[in-house]
This record gives structure tokens, sequence and C-alpha cells, in this order.
């Protein structure tokens, strides 16, 4: 029977490059991760005098690996970049190095990493793409349900922000952001004393919760995320993150998707006008109509627009106005804005053998028309194009992504504060989603070389 004693020697020739496996994912995903800009980016950040700082590239490779392998406390990251050979040698450690304090996180994300909007830099030159999709996924805030005040009870003219922790603070600088406090006037049930910019909402169908939204915009190609934005989990907030983010990567990355592809919660008359008027892209996203009847009568689809004489011609022909008067001032009958009311008379509509069909209760048939109905057009005929099925297939992988942090990397719940915390865990997470995704689109993309 062997017995398995200390090694005796006290000098090893060690080489952690020769341990670590050639297939190791952080191999795979080392070759893409470029971190040399970060140097000359920071540099404005750090004094040229006193002692050299902690190499701020470690900090990221370290924040890399616990997003790549759910990793999320950083305590137990030191511990296991300590330990793990593959870990020291992504971060170019060698095996006397010492690995930084989990305390260093906490300064470099709240100061250098934050002032620089460091984070989101790195996941440029990740991707080039046309056709987009966006989705956003709501992640429970680290809250306590019960530290909380109702909607009568919060006054935000009572919080000293010189005394207010972090969060707080950071609720204050993003009441007039279109992200947060400013995306819709309405106040919520109640609102949350450690992290108020947070979102009370029971929109999982179960019981209510505080939550930040998670949005991506990503390449339907490879399902390479694009873009990515924390917001409050309102529709009107994700909506504004979706136009944000399509703004920022074509000021980036120079690219404006050709279409975009989403669910109804996108699907307002204003978003789909920005993205069809505004920005030329064609909107797959499905509407809330409630144009089509469903007794039998005609529908307003049975109705032909005419753009050019502002009046819609029914099945019989006749034409439907917003008006027929002969005003002496011509300015009178310019078009209103906002929802328009289109009708048949009274006399023509009584003397149609088609009335039954149409307007059985009714004396004459109204069709309601909205401010940016053009566009809704627009998005009904791309989801009677044959690309669309494709289109909404390809959206199943944006909700795909979303499944893979709160599994995977065990995003399920926030671990940092207020909007700046929210963004920072998002983008980290999307990084390390990008990163994995790429080291397993290597292989593909070498077999494509050689092919050509
Ligand atoms: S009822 Fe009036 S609006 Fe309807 S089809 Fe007949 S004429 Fe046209």
């Amino acid at each position: 029977m062997g017995v398995q004693k200390a090694p005796a020697r006290l000098f090893y020739d060690f080489d952690v490059e020769t341990h670590v496996p050639a297939d190791h994912l952080l191999r795979e995903i080392d070759r893409f991760l470029d971190v040399d800009a970060i140097r000359q980016q920071l540099k404005p950040y750090y004094s040229h005098a006193g002692r050299p700082s902690i190499d701020p590239e470690l900090i990221v490779r370290m924040l890399v690996i616990g997003y790549c392998f759910g990793i999320r406390s950083e305590r137990r990251l030191c511990e296991e970049v300590h330990l793990n050979l593959a870990y020291r040698w992504f971060c170019r450690l060698g095996l006397d190095d010492k690995v930084p304090d989990h305390s260093t996180f906490s300064k470099y994300r709240h100061g250098k990493f934050r002032d620089s909007d460091l984070l989101r830099c790195i996941s440029e030159g990740l991707v080039g793409g046309h056709g987009f999709a966006v989705d956003a996924s709501l992640i429970e805030a680290d809250v306590d349900r019960m530290n909380s005040s109702a909607q009568k009870e919060w006054d935000v003219s009572a919080i000293d922000p010189d005394d207010a922790p972090r969060a707080v603070q950071e609720y204050l600088d993003v009441l007039d952001d279109k992200a947060f406090g400013a995306s819709t006037p309405v106040k919520p049930k109640f609102t949350s004393h450690s992290d108020p910019a947070s979102q009370w909402t029971a929109a999982r169908k179960g019981p209510a919760i505080f939550t930040y939204s998670n949005n991506y915009l990503i390449d339907t190609d490879h399902s390479v995320i694009v873009d990515v934005e924390a917001t409050r989990s309102i529709r009107q907030a994700e909506v504004g993150a979706a136009q944000t983010m399509i703004d920022r990567t074509e000021e980036r990355f120079s690219i404006r998707p050709d279409w975009l592809v989403a669910d109804t919660a996108y699907g307002s008359a204003g978003n789909l006008a920005w993205l069809t008027k505004k920005r030329s892209i064609i909107p797959f996203i499905p509407l809330i109509d409630k144009s089509e009847r469903k007794d039998g009568t005609f529908s307003r689809s049975d109705f032909e627009w005419d753009e050019a004489n502002d009046r819609y011609i029914c099945p019989e022909g006749k034409h439907l106005l917003q008006s027929r008067r002969n005003y002496s001032d011509p300015r009178r009958k310019e078009p209103k804005t906002g929802r328009r009311r289109y009708r048949a008379t009274k006399a023509i509509c009584e003397a149609c053998p088609s009335k039954s069909n149409c307007c059985p209760n009714t004396n004459t048939r109204f069709i309601g028309r909205e401010e940016h109905e053009d566009a809704r057009d627009l998005a009904r005929l791309a989801a009677r194009s044959d690309f669309n099925p494709k289109a909404q297939a390809k959206r199943k992988k944006v909700e795909m992504l979303f499944a893979h942090p709160k599994r995977i990397l065990g995003l399920g719940r926030l671990r940092l504060r207020g909007p700046c915390g929210a963004k920072d865990e998002f983008t980290l997470a999307a990084i390390a989603q990008n990163l994995r995704k790429l080291a397993k689109l290597r292989p593909k993309t070498a077999e494509m070389r050689i092919a050509i």
C-alpha cells in the first residue's frame, strides 16, 4: 500500500502555460479578449505620482472569469483565481504572484471603470450584422420587499443627497433619465428604500418583486449581443432603451440594421414611426391591433387607404372622409394630428346593399386612423411577408440568451444595487456571453476559412 508524502523538493521548474489544456475555454476566450486599449483609456484617471496601482487589465480579466464561470462573489473569485492554474494563466499571474484583495473590485467599479465607461467599450469590435432582435428580461433587484414605502408615503424631496447611500444617490441622479425616472409620470405602487430606482412589478406572474430590466440588442446571425442597457421594468423605458441601443450601435460600430424583430411590447405607433421614418428600419413587430372584426362585418383591412386624397375607400367604392365641409378658410381643412376619424355619409350607407355586412347597428361607418398609421401599415405589410416567420424564429434567440445568465451565470438576482450596479452586472454578463459565443464560433470560422 503506497503512502503519499509531502514532496521533499523545494524548487520546481514549473510553467503554468503547459498545464492549461489546449482546448480550455479560457484559451479560446483569450484569443478574442482585446484589452490593449484599457491602459490608454484609463490613463487620465491615474495620477502620475505615487505607487503603481494594480493593473486594471488584471481586474478586467478576473471579472471576465467571474462572469464566464458564474462566480458571483468577488471574495470567492479571488480564492478561485488563487487556486486555479487556468485562471492564473488567463490573468497573467505567476505561481507566486499575489491575487488582489476582493475590496479592490469595489474601488475600481465605483471609480475609474465607471467614470471611463470602460466596461461598455470592451464589447467593441465583437460583431457586425444587419438583422437585429431586441428584448428585455426582468432581473430581481437585491432588496428586501418589506423595506419599502407605499406610493403616498414616498417623498423624494425629503431625501438628503449628502447623507444618502450610493444607490439612493444614483436614483436621484437618474430621475430625469428616460430609462428611469422620466420614462413615465406614473408613480410606482411601492418604492424600495435601499434601491429606489428598481421597479415594483408583478409582470413575472408571481408575487410582486423589485426588479431591473436587462435589455439586449442582438445580431440574429450568430446571436452575438451588440448592446446592453439597464432600465426600469416598464414598457416605455424598454422601448426607449431599444432606440438608445440602435443609435449607440450606429454611432460606435457604424452599423444600422435593415430590419428589427421584437415582441408586441415594442409595437406602439410612436416606436414604429421612429424605426421606419427616422431610421429606415423594417419592423417585424406584431401590432396590438383591434381593427380586425370577428363578427363577420367588414374590418378596417377591407377598406383601402388613399394617401394622396386623405380618405378611405370602402368595399363598395365609396369615399370615407374626415370632413365634407367647404371652409372659406382652407387652413381649417388641414389634417388634424393625433387619432383621426373617417366616415361616409348617412345617405350613402343607408342606400348601400352591403350595409348589413358593414355597419348593421349604426347609420354610417366610421374608420379610425392613428397618427402613425402609415408606420403601422408598414409593420402589417412586413408581418404578411414571406420573411416574417424566419424573423420571428430568430427572435427566439434573444430569449435563449436571457435564459443563460439566469440559469448558468447565476444572474437571477442582482448582487449590486442602483442603476449603475445593474448596468455593470448586465454589461459584464453580456461580455461573458459574447466571449463564450465567439470561443464556440471560432472552429466554425476556421472551417469556413479552409473552405474558402
Ligand atoms: S355601408 Fe357605407 S361604408 Fe359600408 S360598404 Fe356600404 S357605403 Fe361603404
